[in-house]
């Protein structure tokens, strides 16, 4: 048995969930993270199915399903004209395909869930105010150092978000790619109940850019991120607070419901879209796992999942695999294709929600003219994925 732990840079939904995949194949780990604290901040996650089926492998399904909101369906709507272009249905037959429910969540919810069950393993080691600077691999074990000191580990995980400080050792490949969206995020609580009309995930369509909109914290809040299309962000900065005019501003001639969504939000936060391009995530006994790896555009709304999906994967993996490095290798070949193609689908959804001009005209027809069952089979490839099935693991 190894006699160190499996240390991991990083205690987001990527850095937990691979504490609570590993701890399924009887592995210690150490998680450290950056914050003071697990960060209880974020807004809403869409969880498909493909991200329910991963949190029933960790175990913490159960507990969140509460939290979760299950909204009735997804509408897709002109942002000028207000014209529905398309429904999908999430109800029981959506379930009856995919085998798992379509819920949203706050983000907060999902990693308080995650970190509390984590807290119920002994072999499972969470440190906050713990930023790993820098690590070397010795060959038998690898090194990290924090300010508190340096820390053997058998293995190391990178699940330090898309700014990954691991990513920068391991692949040296530059910073993320910005691009030349800005995405804007409001999170409102209702004391009244919400009006029925905002219960469904509602996405709109508008010129050079959208805003989606769900409720999350069961129904009581509302998560609104809105993307427009500007010229990419300029200095160092990643995020920054913003108002309700910058927003209004750019969503010139909307239809009504949705001018009343983006008035109903007055604070705001505003961060830049970017994405990373593929690069080799694995080395001998250094792995990365969620952004860190494969940052994308957040147009699927795969963010999440994505990093529930690795720390599945990574597990059996492991639990098939003689060393360490075996088990980083057939990980990243299982999970590349996938988060790469979900990387490129995004970049591609974002020039498609964001046209204008005929292109538009073109897009709401075809959204219009498609049947919602035809609709639902081009996002099968996103909701029936089961690592399990595909390492030829026993879930
Ligand atoms: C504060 C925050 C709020 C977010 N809110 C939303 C949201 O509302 N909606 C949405 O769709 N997505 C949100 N995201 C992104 C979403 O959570 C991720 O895209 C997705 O879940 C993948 O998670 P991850 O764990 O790979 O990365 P992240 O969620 O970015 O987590 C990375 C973690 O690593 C920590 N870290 C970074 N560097 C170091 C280091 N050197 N040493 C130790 N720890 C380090 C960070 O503090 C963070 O906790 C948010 C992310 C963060 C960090």
């Amino acid at each position: 048995m190894p006699t160190h732990p499996i240390l991991i840079a990083g205690g987001g939904i990527a850095g937990v969930a691979s504490a609570l995949s590993l701890v399924r194949n009887g592995r210690a780990s150490h998680v450290f993270e950056k914050a003071e604290a697990f960060e209880t901040v974020g807004a809403g996650l869409q969880i498909g199915p493909n991200a329910v089926r991963a949190l029933k492998y960790l175990d913490v399904w159960d507990t969140l399903a509460a939290s979760a909101f299950a909204p009735p369906a997804i509408f897709i709507r002109d942002g000028h004209s207000g014209r529905l272009l398309q429904e999908i249905r999430l109800g029981i037959e959506f379930e009856r395909r995919f085998g798992e429910p379509y819920r949203v969540i706050h983000r907060a919810d999902l990693l308080t869930g995650l970190v509390e069950r984590a807290r119920m393993h002994s072999a499972i080691e969470l440190k906050t105010g713990a930023e790993v600077m820098r690590f070397a691999d010795k060959g038998g074990y690898v090194e990290i150092e924090t300010r508190s000191g340096r820390v053997r580990g058998e293995a190391l995980l990178g699940a330090d978000g898309i700014r990954s400080v691991i990513r920068q050792t391991l692949a040296a490949d530059g910073p993320p790619v910005r691009h030349s969206e800005v995405l804007f995020r409001a999170l409102t609580t209702f004391d009244t109940p919400m009006p029925e009309r905002l219960a469904g995930i509602t996405l709109w369509l508008c010129r050079q850019g959208h805003v989606v909109h769900y409720p999350v914290r069961g129904g009581k809040a509302l998560n609104v991120v809105a993307a427009a299309v500007k010229s990419p962000w300029p200095g160092e900065d990643w995020s920054a607070p913003a108002d309700r005019q910058e927003v209004m501003a750019h969503f010139s001639k909307i239809h009504e419901d949705l001018f009343q969504v983006l008035a109903v939000s007055s604070r705001w936060l505003k961060w830049a879209a970017a994405d990373r391009g593929p690069t080799a995530w694995s080395r001998n006994r250094v792995t990365l796992v969620g952004d860190a790896a494969h940052a994308a555009l957040p147009y699927l709304a795969q963010g999440a999942a994505m990093a529930l999906e690795d720390s599945v994967a990574l597990s059996l993996c492991a639990q098939r695999s003689d060393t360490i490095a075996a088990a980083f290798s057939a990980y990243e070949a299982l999970r590349k294709p996938r988060t790469q193609r979900m990387a490129v689908e995004s970049r591609r959804l974002g020039r498609i929600y964001h046209a204008k001009g005929l292109l538009r005209v073109v897009r709401n027809e075809i959204l219009r003219l498609t049947d919602q069952a035809r609709f639902v089979d081009r996002l099968a490839w996103i909701y029936n994925y089961d690592p399990g099935a595909r390492s030829g693991a026993q879930n």
